[in-house]
């Protein structure tokens, strides 16, 4: 985050800032777009009666009534003219893409070339029959998938001649062209639907299909018929994923062994008539009607053309599947061969990669504008500039849904979880302007007299501006004489976008004492560095690698806006089993140290002295820590405390009257006698037992309670870790838990291989900017509120979230039930207020401003869910979850969630299809294999390899995540680096985390954001292995290098640079292991192909989703 220091207070507001190009060309300028508010909120700013004559005064510039919202901002593209269009009662859901099946070849490649897949049989066994045997498989037969809704009117010009607005806005067959004939929402006959094994009837439609289609004599929808039954000797595929702006592949057809790519154009169209055995035409059905049956073969032969003309056969429809089918034969359809043959392909389930590259491509190139109520934002994925438009940027703020269902009753029946991830003071990237800070002098912000809402632009001003009623709870308000303006003809207050609160999502205002602890201005923030130096720290050179660091990195304490120097103040602290405290002041020669050896009952031995300036005292500090290694290098010491050391720090900062940050540099179980004192309970016997949960649990109530104490002084911990064995994460993580902190862990650390990335992680720690003391609110409009919160903080009462720190990279992810019933016209609003002492001292008040949508159809909130969202949203309610119950319980309770999620849409939303179709709405058609990623970690189902605090570490992480953060380390990234020309220094596009997209002459990196991997195939060129090892061949690599050699050539200079700006991403240096395919290391990567059945007994993605598919029917049945 940075603080907008210098943005000048309100009056003078007047001056363009240049950092917000276009902010002052107000709409009264009549510059469209750039400003207005949309017109959603009309409600808010409609004209008042009686006062909308009113002229504004002392505008000099156009006429109000150009302030009108221009109208490129009401027709804004996904606004609200297509949800107008949506909920024409249809009931299908949009431009439907559709999951599309395509066989993955054996010879051709998806993206990349796969390794020579088939020749090794045991790649392949993930995807094959589900193991669960034929019951599953039969479940399968002929299930379908399909991504429904697609929230996001097609572009136009896509190449089907079609009258594409229906299509795009219904989401179902166009009613007019070749599909006009089908009305939406009909329904096959049962006979018909249920007919052949895996015949589907065409479901909503899917605009965007292939050209071939367009034409209308190509028969028009995909043919339910045209997923028949396989004949011996036939696979499937598919026509690839409809997105609506996807340039679909040529319908192919498939002869047996035959798998296609979603590549658009080499392959032979389907109808090509000399397929063998395909019969597909035989009755000439395949006209424009729908006639599931007609061109079954033999088997189906009576089956009734249902309406169609049996029209000229002749264009004939492309042999291909629906492209809403998982095409999936029957078993006992299907001679012996092909039963051992059968396996869903996993390139016709949705793709991860597929999504998010469409997003890329349709989303990436525009700014995010955020003016318009309840617009789902691109995915976190895809790389775009936001323009605060009167709703808070999604990089502060995130929904699972951004249209909420009316009532709570539609929201029961869809469990669609509303929260909302809430990252107040996320860092935002230099295009982007920090919020504005905002003056109003001693008075203070206006809120509402009643719910305290801070000023914002959906309060509506009334009364010709003397009054202002608010958005949240109704109250009518006196506008303070000082804050008066006039409205224009719109009800606008004319100053409106010379106002950030009323035109913008995010401003800060400044705090007046009346926000301070005991109405006192806050003292600046301080620094406490309290370093373990116990024989182990020691020992492993971490004392010396540490103070040798701090003697720069204390330059770049985090500092305001311009500020020469940091205001931040430091202190020392050093301790195994009593502490030493260490004067400092500058007026010293020499540090002095004062032991503190009565652990039970600390107390800090020195004010003046202990905390200091970096500046004034340099020379002491430099003096300190040139010693500190050298007083205890010979120590014998093995035994620690912890919770001293904490209550210590704590101390310092209640006597010193100041908020701040302990950073604890630990190294072993607390085992010496004090306060906080821990055993050794480590049982991995527990693990899916009962009492499973216990691992999760601090082993001690003491750290609440010293966590409660901190959170009070505004006392945050950030925690070092170096194990060598079992320290109690669980327990020794609650303090930073609640005070907002953060945990990072080194196990077996060693200076040589391990310093990079404990230096990185200390660096960015140290630098970044976090708010003290700090306390958020999440207020709501009437009819919903926030009811659960997670995250790293503490509460002491139902509403406010207490955190001793909060930095850039923290979310608070916040969950809301309805209270009442919620109006369409008026929609729902979120404000978060985070309150906080910046790290000069400053009292300020964050304000973000959401507004969402409310819907009466279903339809409309599962075309505007985010499932990335929902996901985060998930993984911290299980991870929560197992605290308290068994980790079985957790998984089967996300099952059923999802289950029901899915299954809830396929009743409400879905057209009328057989049971055999799994119908997955567009915006959630990732939420299966996500889903089976968070249900096969390491929380939820831990491998063998994986520690009890390893366990304990994740899920503290996982807590504070934010979403991009969460999809990444859920769905690790890979990335082939040899495929792409040498010289393209883009990032290469990902592939499927899964080892059947490994191709053994190829090099791939793979991060999720934790951890990085290159993993070098067997059959990788001498060239590449020398230009990146610098060795002869693959056999001399090292294994486990975590380093590659600099060397001056273009692959090394590549790979090097792409894992440099891999590490720039995240928040958490990721150390690189190389792993060489064969290699017993590959076990450790492995784990992290997620869509692989894994080692733990995870299931593959593709078993999950008939396993999903299986719940579904049964909750629908
Ligand atoms: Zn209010």
């Amino acid at each position: 985050m940075s603080v907008n220091q210098s943005a000048p207070p309100v009056p003078p507001f007047e001056q363009p800032q240049p950092i917000y190009p276009g902010y002052h060309q107000s709409s009264y300028g009549g510059q469209p777009g750039s400003t207005a508010l949309p017109t959603h909120y009309g409600a808010y700013n409609g004209p008042v009666p009686g006062y909308q004559q009113t002229p504004p005064q002392g505008v000099s510039r156009a006429p109000p009534s150009s302030g009108v919202p221009p109208a490129s901002t009401a027709s804004a593209p996904c606004g609200q003219a297509a949800y107008g269009q949506f909920s024409q009662g249809d009931v299908q859901n949009g431009p439907s893409s559709t999951v599309h099946l395509q066989r993955l070849p054996g010879s051709q490649q998806f993206g990349s070339p796969l390794a020579p897949v088939v020749s090794q049989p045991a790649l392949l066994q993930p995807y094959g029959p589900p193991p669960t045997s034929g019951q599953v498989t039969a479940q399968l037969a002929g299930m379908q998938i399909s991504g429904a809704v697609a929230p996001v009117p097609p572009p136009s010009g896509l190449g089907y001649g079609l009258p594409t607005p229906l299509a795009s806005a219904s989401g179902s067959f166009p009613n007019s062209g070749p599909y006009g004939s089908y009305p939406q929402g009909q329904a096959l006959p049962l006979s018909q639907a249920q007919g052949p094994p895996g015949v589907l009837p065409p479901q909503r439609s899917a605009p965007p299909l292939a050209s071939n289609f367009t034409s209308p004599a190509s028969g028009g929808p995909r043919m339910p018929s045209m997923t028949g039954p396989l004949l011996p000797g036939q696979d499937f595929g598919g026509p690839p994923v409809s997105q609506p702006n996807h340039v679909s592949s040529t319908p192919q057809a498939l002869t047996p062994g035959t798998q296609i790519t979603g590549h658009p154009g080499p392959l032979p169209p389907m109808h090509s008539p000399q397929q063998p055995g395909y019969q597909l035409q035989q009755n000439g059905s395949f006209g424009p009607a729908r006639s599931p049956q007609a061109n079954y073969g033999s088997p189906y032969p009576a089956t009734p053309t249902f309406g169609s003309q049996p029209g000229p056969p002749q264009p004939l429809p492309p042999k291909r599947l629906d492209p809403d089918a998982i095409p999936s034969p029957q078993l006992n359809e299907l001679p012996p061969q092909q039963k051992t043959r059968h396996r869903i392909d996993p390139d016709a389930i949705p793709s991860p990669i597929q999504v998010i590259e469409d997003d890329r491509n349709n989303r990436g190139s525009e700014p995010f504008v955020t003016g318009i109520r309840g617009q789902v934002p691109p995915l976190v994925t895809t790389n775009f500039l936001v323009k605060d438009q009167g709703n808070a940027s999604p990089r502060y703020i995130r929904c699972t849904s951004y249209n909420i269902p009316c009532t709570s009753d539609m929201a029961k029946q869809a469990q669609v979880p509303l929260a909302a991830v809430i990252k107040p003071l996320a860092s935002l990237p230099p295009e982007e302007a920090s919020p504005y800070v905002v003056d109003h002098g001693e008075s203070g912000p206006l809120r509402c007299n009643r719910c305290k809402a801070y000023m914002c632009p959906f309060m509506q001003f009334i009364e010709g501006g003397r009054r202002f009623q608010c958005c949240f709870c109704s109250c009518i308000n006196d506008v303070p004489p000082q804050y008066f303006q006039h409205l224009d003809h719109t009800g606008k207050r004319v100053d409106t976008y010379d106002r950030p609160e009323l035109s913008m999502g995010s401003y800060e205002f400044l705090a007046t004492v009346d926000y301070c602890k005991n109405n006192k201005i806050p003292s600046p923030p301080a620094f406490i560095f309290m370093i373990d130096v116990s024989y182990n720290a020691i020992r492993t050179g971490l004392v010396k690698l540490l103070c040798e660091e701090l003697k720069s990195l204390l330059d770049y304490l985090p500092r305001e806006g311009g500020a020469e120097e940091s205001a931040i103040r430091i202190g020392f602290v050093t301790y195994n089993k009593v502490l030493h405290f260490y004067n400092v002041k500058s007026s010293l020669a020499q540090p002095q140290m004062m032991v503190v050896s009565d652990v039970a009952d600390m107390f800090v031995p020195l004010l003046d002295g202990f905390l200091v300036n970096i500046n004034e005292s340099r020379a002491v500090i430099t003096s300190l820590l040139d010693q500190i290694p050298e007083m205890f290098s010979d120590t014998r010491e093995t035994e620690t405390v912890f919770a001293p050391v904490i209550q210590a720090g704590m101390e310092a900062l209640k006597a010193a009257e100041c908020s701040g940050k302990l950073f604890i540099f630990h190294t072993s179980l607390p085992i010496a006698e004090a306060p906080g004192k821990l055993k050794n309970r480590d049982d991995r016997k527990l693990i899916n037992t009962d009492k499973e949960k216990t691992l999760f649990q601090p082993q001690t109530g003491a750290y609440q309670s010293l966590a409660k104490e901190c959170v009070a002084q505004g006392c945050c911990v950030d925690l070092f870790l170096f194990p060598n064995q079992y320290v109690d994460v669980a327990t020794l993580s609650v303090v930073p838990q609640l005070t907002g902190g953060s945990v990072y862990k080194y196990a077996c650390f060693q200076v040589e291989n391990d310093q990079e990335r404990f230096l990185s992680d200390l660096r960015r720690d140290v630098q970044k900017v976090v708010g003290f003391d700090a306390v958020m609110r999440v207020r709501t409009s009437t009819g919903i509120r926030a009811v659960d919160f997670f995250g790293a903080f503490y509460m002491s009462n139902t509403t406010d979230v207490e955190l001793a720190g909060l930095d850039g990279d923290k979310t608070v992810t916040v969950e809301f039930k309805h209270d009442d019933r919620l109006n369409e016209e008026s929609g729902a609003l979120l404000q978060c207020a985070l309150l906080y002492t910046s790290c000069a001292g400053q009292r300020r008040l964050r304000i973000h401003n959401l507004a969402l949508n409310c819907c009466t159809q279903l339809a409309d909130l599962y075309r505007n869910c985010e499932t990335d969202t929902l996901i985060n949203y998930m993984a911290k309610f299980a991870y929560r979850g197992v605290l308290n119950s068994p980790v079985k319980t957790v998984r089967d309770t996300l099952i059923t969630q999802c289950a029901q999620i899915l299954a809830c849409y396929r009743k409400n939303c879905a057209s009328p299809s057989s049971a055999g179709q799994l119908i997955l709405p567009e915006c959630m058609k990732l939420l299966p294999v996500y889903l089976n990623c968070v249900l096969k970690s390491d929380i939820l189902q831990p491998g063998a390899e994986v520690t009890t605090d390893d366990r304990a570490y994740v899920r503290q992480l996982v807590t504070s995540m934010d979403v991009a953060e969460t999809n990444v380390f859920f769905y690790p990234r890979l990335l082939p680096l040899t495929k792409s020309p040498i010289e393209n220094t883009t990032e290469p596009p990902a592939v499927r985390a899964s080892e059947e997209r490994l191709s053994n002459g190829d090099i791939y990196l793979l991060e999720n954001g934790l951890n990085l991997f290159l993993w070098v195939g067997a059959s990788v060129q001498q060239g590449v292995v020398q230009s990146l090892f610098n060795v002869s061949s693959f056999s001399q690599i090292t294994s486990g290098l975590s380093v590659l050699p600099i060397l001056d050539n273009p692959l090394s200079n590549k790979v090097r640079g792409l894992i440099d700006s891999l590490r720039a991403q995240r928040s958490r240096y990721m150390k690189l292991i190389v792993v060489k395919q064969e290699d017993k290391l590959e076990m450790l990567f492995k784990h992290f192909l997620v869509e692989d059945k894994s080692l733990s007994g995870g299931a593959s993605y593709v078993d999950f989703l008939c396993h999903m598919h299986k719940e579904i029917r049964q909750l629908l049945s």
